[in-house]
């Protein structure tokens, strides 16, 4: 089966918000076997989304639309659906009862037009709104599938994944489970991974193997089908073990988890704290760090060492490590590490520091980075790497590599 998905606002065409929801939605799909054909976006006007529609019959089975469902005058998608269709716009109870609800849990007064918002198209199958107040609706009819939900992503996505994608499996009438898993590598580029496993992709159907970069991270989406939802995983734990023989030494977790989640995790198996001394990440790391909930069991503080002069006198780098070799320096990235491990009284400590753009450093090209790793009764290691791009992605990078380290 292929979608299309229609983003309805005029926001979006005003370049005042992005398109996630298409981005959430293709993805979503892609896992569900159902493929996009087509992105369209169009203002709040009647004809205009009207034509839309018509557009999307002529070459899309089901056709997704977000936005325009809530109570204000110019939401107006399933007003204009209804009307294309010929069909009627009913009062539903249980929405109704819902979006009452809402309002007495968050003290506010309803006013009117506030039940337009639990008006359905008739014969629709409703999908609740468990973050927000207008439901979603799918709707099978003259060959096609509509399925209607809000424009705001926390209420959309949170719908899509529990009621949506689940209404669109079983309407796709085959009795097969879908199930997917995402394989996240690091270290190792899209176009070397692809490279690699590009045999194995193109050999298989079922299971699909689906590449996909980002933000210095290559995912490979594994997406398999089959009546038997346990012989369905053990599909993809079979083209997962040959992936793996290529190249596992790069993949360090599943799913949505990211390197910063890994390593929390991983310290707190082992039952280590970590700390930082971030020159060139400015303290990167540690709000990275910190933004993860339950940080605080491995991370007690670090320090911010962006001078030679917060260097040498609270993290005691040696005065001649910085005049003879300079701050972006093997020496300097051991001493930050070994230091603020025993100054911090941590088990792991972590050094940052390199040349971040846009201008060179102490003669060192922009992109240099050492990142030092010291932990207790083990050899401190050193790894210089050299990245590309902007000062932010010469940041963000880093963070990542220091985590990719410190995982191996
Ligand atoms: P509401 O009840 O909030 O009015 P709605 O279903 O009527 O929801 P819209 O009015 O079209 O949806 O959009 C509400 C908000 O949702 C927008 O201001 C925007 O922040 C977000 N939004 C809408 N469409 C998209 C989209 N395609 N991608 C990302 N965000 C979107
Ligand atoms: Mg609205």
């Amino acid at each position: 089966m292929n979608a299309e998905i229609i983003a309805v606002g005029s926001e979006l065409l005003l370049g005042q918000i992005v398109n996630t929801n298409a981005r959430f939605l293709s993805q979503h799909l892609a896992g569900l076997g159902i493929d996009v054909y087509y992105h369209t976006v169009v203002g709040d006007n009647p004809d205009r989304l009207k034509a839309a529609i018509a557009h999307a019959e002529a070459r899309s089975e089901i056709i997704i639309f977000t936005g325009g469902l809530g109570p204000t005058k110019d939401d107006l998608t399933k007003e204009t659906i209804a009307r294309h269709l010929g069909k009627e716009l009913v009062m539903d109870e249980t929405a109704l009862a819902s979006i009452e609800l809402y309002f007495k849990r968050t003290n506010r007064v309803m006013t009117e037009n506030n039940r337009k918002q639990a008006l359905v198209l008739e014969g629709s199958q409703i999908l609740a709104n468990d973050h927000g107040m207008a439901p979603g609706m799918v709707l099978e009819t003259g060959g096609h599938i509509y399925m209607l939900l809000p424009g705001p992503p926390k209420e959309m996505e949170p719908m899509f994944l529990q009621y949506g994608g689940p209404a669109l499996s079983s309407k796709s009438g085959s009795n097969e489970k879908i199930v997917s898993r995402v394989l996240r590598f690091f270290g190792i580029g899209e176009a070397a991974l692809e490279t690699e496993v590009m045999d194995i992709i193109e050999a298989q159907s079922n299971p699909t193997i689906a590449p996909l970069a980002g933000d210095g991270e290559v995912t490979l989406r594994l997406t398999a089908k089959h009546p038997d939802e346990n012989i369905a995983h053990t599909m993809l734990d079979d083209v997962e073990k040959k992936i793996n023989q290529r190249v596992g030494e790069f993949l360090y977790g599943y799913d949505n988890i990211s390197l910063l989640q890994e390593l929390t995790k991983a310290l707190k198996k082992r039952n280590l704290t970590v700390t930082a001394a971030e020159s060139l990440t400015g303290g990167l790391f540690q709000q990275e760090l910190t933004a993860i909930s339950g940080a605080s069991s491995v991370f007690k503080g670090g320090v911010v060492c962006y001078s030679n002069e917060v260097k040498q006198h609270i993290l005691q780098v040696n005065q001649e490590t910085l005049e003879k070799h300079g701050a972006v320096s093997e020496q300097c990235a051991r001493e930050l590490a070994e230091n603020a491990a025993r100054i911090l009284a941590a088990d792991v400590g972590i050094s940052f520091t390199g040349v971040a753009g846009p201008d060179e450093l102490e003669g060192k090209p922009v992109g240099t980075v050492y990142i030092g790793i010291a932990v207790k009764k083990s050899p401190t290691i050193v790894e210089k790497i050299t990245l590309s791009g902007t000062r932010d992605a010469i940041r963000n990078r880093a963070v990542k590599f220091g985590c990719y380290f410190l995982l191996k």
